[in-house]
């Protein structure tokens, strides 16, 4: 496993870490990217670097999976909705800027500072960034989103 970081403690679970530690098919590079790829039809090796002396490695290795994807894609919506500073959409109570509503009343539950719009899942300030609560939340905004149809709105 290779990590550009430092180690794995500010962004894995605790149990996971314990479980590869325990494994002695799983070796752990801190401070490494990935360089480079070989094969022609297939992946026949991954080539590697040390971010700090940018000492290379090459391994015969077949298969590569990446573990990216923390990052909301938000940019398009700034201006438009209220995020946090790290660009995760706040809503309900979290909204601070309530002007955009004609009541002045902080949005309800899922309801982004945009009346009528809502988030779900990930991409939520404060959301628990699992599959099983994307879902849930997801089923939830459902009757929220049938009210606002059936509300007259601007
Ligand atoms: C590497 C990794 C491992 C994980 N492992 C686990 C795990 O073991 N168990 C677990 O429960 N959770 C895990 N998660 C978290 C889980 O994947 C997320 O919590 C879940 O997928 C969130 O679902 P979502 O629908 O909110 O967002 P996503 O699944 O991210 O879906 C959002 C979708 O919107 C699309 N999109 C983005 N911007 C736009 C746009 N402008 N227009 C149109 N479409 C757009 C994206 O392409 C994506 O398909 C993992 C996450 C990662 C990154």
């Amino acid at each position: 496993m290779l990590i550009r970081g430092p180690g794995l403690s500010e962004t894995m679970s605790r149990y996971l870490q314990d479980r590869m530690e325990a494994t002695d098919r799983i070796l752990v590079h801190p401070h490494t990217e990935l360089t480079g790829l070989e094969g022609d039809e297939h992946l026949t090796g991954v080539r590697w670097a040390d971010n700090r002396t940018g000492a290379e490695e090459f391994r015969p290795i077949a298969n590569v999976f990446l573990m990216l994807g923390a990052t909301p894609n938000t940019d398009w919506l700034q201006g438009c909705l209220e995020t946090d500073d790290r660009h995760f959409i706040r809503v309900g109570a979290d909204v601070t800027d309530h002007r955009t509503r004609a009541d002045g009343a902080p949005p309800s539950g899922l309801e982004t500072s945009l009346p009528g719009v809502f988030a779900v899942g990930d991409v939520r300030a404060g959301s628990v960034k699992r599959v099983a609560s994307a879902v849930g939340e997801g089923s939830v905004v459902v009757a929220a989103v049938h009210r606002a149809l059936a509300t007259d709105r601007p």
